[in-house]
């Protein structure tokens, strides 16, 4: 289900409120099922969707409101969005890069999660604001993707680096990013291998690079469409790496939207930027606040 229609759909439950002449525990428990169904169809897990649904539920019948239907659906409406926007802002904060200094940004993903694209969206959005940015790749597990990082580096004018003659992803790991830190570049960037499942190699490989690269953050990026497997794929990498933000990508056209709840609440993980489309310059810094406003209409 499309973003815009999770939004309809809770709208459209909370509207039965407005119709209620008293707005009874019972009406309320009718309400949050068809928003949790909403939720459901749109991806988020059913352990996400319990969990909302008595909070809100927990919370709407706590508070009494004075002055009737009125104020209980602006609460109930009230509730849902503060419970959405909770799930889309947890505790940690995302890594901020400093000024001056190096700061390594470590991407993994499966392949065709869009990492390659996110990562040269991230080296422009840092480049056009002054940084000294580079992008290293240790993928060499798919054929073409260095070619890729070196199309995608002339284009932006980024310096990136790679050799095809190497086939050690946690060697090119090392010394792609010991040039770049020699040279004091501020946004260094490695691009990891994805390969096509979750295979135990693919985690071995990502703690080792980890642990050559040290890297400051590591970003999961994560494809919108991909549906019911969010959950169980962001946990996946979670328990290999520490996960410290999340990048969404193909929320445009027909994003679902229940991923990015999904992936938050298995990481415990800010979403730091959303992909809005092939190009290097859809990409926008995310906000839980505005990305529910928009949800929610
Ligand atoms: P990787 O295998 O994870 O490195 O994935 P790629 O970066 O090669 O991307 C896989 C496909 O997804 C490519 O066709 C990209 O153009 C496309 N893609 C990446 N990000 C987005 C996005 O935000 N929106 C859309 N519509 N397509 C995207």
């Amino acid at each position: 289900m499309v973003l815009q229609e999770l939004g309809s759909k809770i709208n459209s439950a909370l509207s039965k409120l407005n119709t209620a002449t008293v707005i009874d525990e019972e009406t309320i428990d009718e309400v949050l099922k068809e928003i949790a169904k909403a939720l459901l169809s749109s991806d988020v897990n059913v352990r996400v969707v319990a969990e909302v649904r008595n909070n809100i539920r927990k919370e709407v019948l706590s508070e009494a409101a004075a002055g009737g239907a009125t104020n209980k659906t602006r609460q109930i409406r009230n509730a849902v969005f503060s419970e959405l926007v909770r799930l889309l802002s947890p505790s940690k904060e995302p890594f901020t890069p400093k000024r001056g200094r190096c700061n390594v940004f470590m991407f993994v993903g499966l392949q065709g999660s869009g990492k390659t694209t996110t990562i040269a969206k991230f080296a422009n959005y840092w480049a056009r604001k002054g940084w000294k940015t580079a992008m290293v790749c240790c993928d060499t597990f798919r054929a073409g993707a260095l070619d890729q990082i070196k199309q995608n580096a002339i284009k932006l004018h980024i310096p990136y680096y790679g050799n095809p003659l190497e086939a050690d992803p946690v060697k090119l790991a090392e010394e792609g990013t010991e040039h770049f830190r020699a040279e004091k570049y501020e946004i260094i960037l490695v691009d990891t291998s994805g390969r096509h499942h979750q295979e135990s190699e693919l985690f071995e490989e990502m703690e080792q690079v980890q642990g050559v690269v040290q890297p400051d953050e590591v970003i999961f990026v994560m494809d919108s469409t991909i549906g019911q497997a969010v959950a169980e794929q962001a946990a996946a990498f979670k328990a290999s790496v520490p996960v410290g933000s999340v990048i969404i990508t193909k929320l445009d056209g027909h994003a679902r939207g229940g991923g990015a709840l999904s992936a938050v609440a298995a990481t415990d993980a800010p979403i730091t930027f959303i992909g809005t489309g092939e190009h290097f310059d859809e990409f926008e810094k995310f906000d839980a606040n505005s990305f529910v406003s928009r949800l929610m209409g």
